[in-house]
């Protein structure tokens, strides 16, 4: 079957004389959702008592495990029907001290975050002549000579864009620098920072990891002094700079995927899950990474909670553990759910700050794209507009996409949120109460009709058929 016709058949499928809608009851029940939601804080107080009480829960910390018991806590106090946690093992690691210092021709202390699983240099730093790349393609291309022995510095700028698309483009510089640096000799990794900012923090973050590769210390200086550097660079002389990082690796820690559901009524084993990341970096207070996405979906389960009936299908919150450094959480879950991703209608995490949402994407069968179709229409007065086919569920749901999962992406405004990601600058007072509010009341709606939806969205051989059929098709 050609796919434009099949995408040109729902399209039509959604006008007045659609075959399948949502009952006129249920979409009631959508609206109330909708205007409680905006009535109500998004979630505030639920981020704000995170970011406060427990603060940064980097995982495998003392405050990741606190964080666990903070969740249940208040899943138990919501009344939710059942709550319960899942383990999920991984590598971890801790940071100690950082400093980067440019020794010659001038004397500048940089502004420095080590980068996640950074061994540590020998006391007292590493020093050498700086080889700077214009981005990590540079260096895949650079001769050894060019590398060894050298303190290797990647100098790519990440691009404010809305979607967050400079975000992907820049950060293989951050996530794969050392391991490249590393094959070609090199001594250690400077990297401009991953961010937007030109505040004078660094971007921590994640890179690749895997316990056969051997990663160079590395670290991540801020976008000014990314700058200074740079002007240093176009002299002359030569310039030689000292990077010393005392960290430490943890082999294996086990934490929580927290787990909170709404029992259904009629068919209480098939289930919407709504997901957020509960663990952080160690800088900041996790606020919009991912404060943020733990309080917009525990606020849309706890409105529906509240409500006098029951949604036909289950209904769970899922907050992963250990997601920033490698989405640990979401590996375990998917591993979980290989026998039974059937009965997951449709996954959904927020995890991209808390900006305003724009958009809404989905990966259902053909059948079922009508009936996102007429999600949007509820989420069009919140300023909501229908995206496209297609939809990972955020990264924690994306191990289980080779499932055939059925996803929504609810895409948020992400113009800024990478000025203050992984950052000492990621705190609660970057989160916009009303873009809270309009996030929770998108996810309200969007677990409510979800639930109730008179068709299947097609998790597992449904979706995976359709795709093969689709790629495979004339
Ligand atoms: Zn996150």
């Amino acid at each position: 079957m050609n796919f434009t016709l099949l995408l040109a058949a729902g399209l039509l499928l959604a006008g007045p004389l659609a075959a399948e809608t949502f009952p006129k009851d249920d979409l009631v029940v959508a609206r109330e959702l909708r205007e409680a939601a905006l009535a109500g804080d998004g979630g505030y107080e639920i981020v704000a008592d995170l970011t406060t009480r427990i603060g940064p829960r980097l995982a495998g910390s003392e405050a990741d495990a606190r964080a666990v018991e903070w969740a249940v806590k208040m899943f138990e106090e919501m009344g939710f029907d059942r709550v319960w946690t899942e383990p999920a093992t991984f590598p971890t690691w801790h940071r100690g001290l950082e400093r980067t210092e440019i020794v010659s021709p001038a004397h500048h202390e940089l502004v420095t975050l080590a980068l996640g699983f950074s061994p540590a240099t020998p006391e007292g730093g590493i020093e050498a002549e700086v080889a700077m790349f214009d981005d990590l393609a540079a260096l895949e291309a650079a001769d050894e000579s060019e590398v060894a022995d050298r303190i290797v510095f990647i100098r790519n700028r990440m691009e404010r864009t809305r979607t967050g698309a400079g975000y992907g483009r820049a950060v293989g510089a951050r996530s794969v620098g050392s391991r490249v640096a590393e094959e070609k000799g090199a001594l250690a990794l400077v990297i401009r920072s991953i961010g937007t900012s030109n505040n004078r923090f660094a971007h921590t973050g994640m890179q690749r990891f895997d316990s056969d590769v051997r990663l160079l210390p590395a670290v991540a200086i801020s976008n000014p002094d990314a700058d200074l550097l740079e002007r240093l660079m176009g002299g002359d002389e030569p310039v030689r700079i000292q990077v010393e990082v005392d960290a430490e690796t943890v082999e294996s820690y086990t934490s929580q995927n927290v787990i909170a559901e709404i029992t259904g009524a009629e068919k209480p084993e098939e289930i919407v899950a709504l997901g957020a990341h509960l663990d952080s970096w160690d800088v900041g207070t996790g606020a919009i990474d991912d404060g943020a996405g733990v309080a917009i979906v525990t606020e849309a389960a706890r409105l529906i909670h509240e409500l006098e009936q029951r949604p036909d299908r289950s209904i769970r919150v899922i907050l992963f553990a250990a997601e920033e450094i490698g989405l640990w959480g979401g590996r375990a879950w998917a591993e979980a759910r290989a026998e039974d991703i059937e009965d997951y209608q449709l996954v959904a995490e927020s995890d991209f700050g808390a900006g305003e949402i724009y958009a809404i994407s989905a990966r259902v069968r053909d059948e079922a794209w009508p009936m996102i179709e007429a999600i949007q229409a509820e989420l069009e007065p919140l300023g909501i507009e229908l995206g496209r086919r297609q939809a990972s569920g955020g990264p924690d749901f994306s191990p289980a996409r080779p499932l055939g999962v059925a996803a929504v992406d609810l895409h948020q405004d992400g113009t800024e949120y990478f000025d203050y990601h992984h950052t000492v600058n990621d705190t609660l007072d970057k989160i916009e109460p009303e873009a809270l509010k309009q996030n929770a009341a998108a996810y309200a709606v969007l677990a409510w009709l979800g639930a109730q939806s008179p068709v299947s969205f097609g998790s597992g051989e449904t979706i995976l058929a359709e795709e093969a059929e689709a790629e495979g098709g004339d």
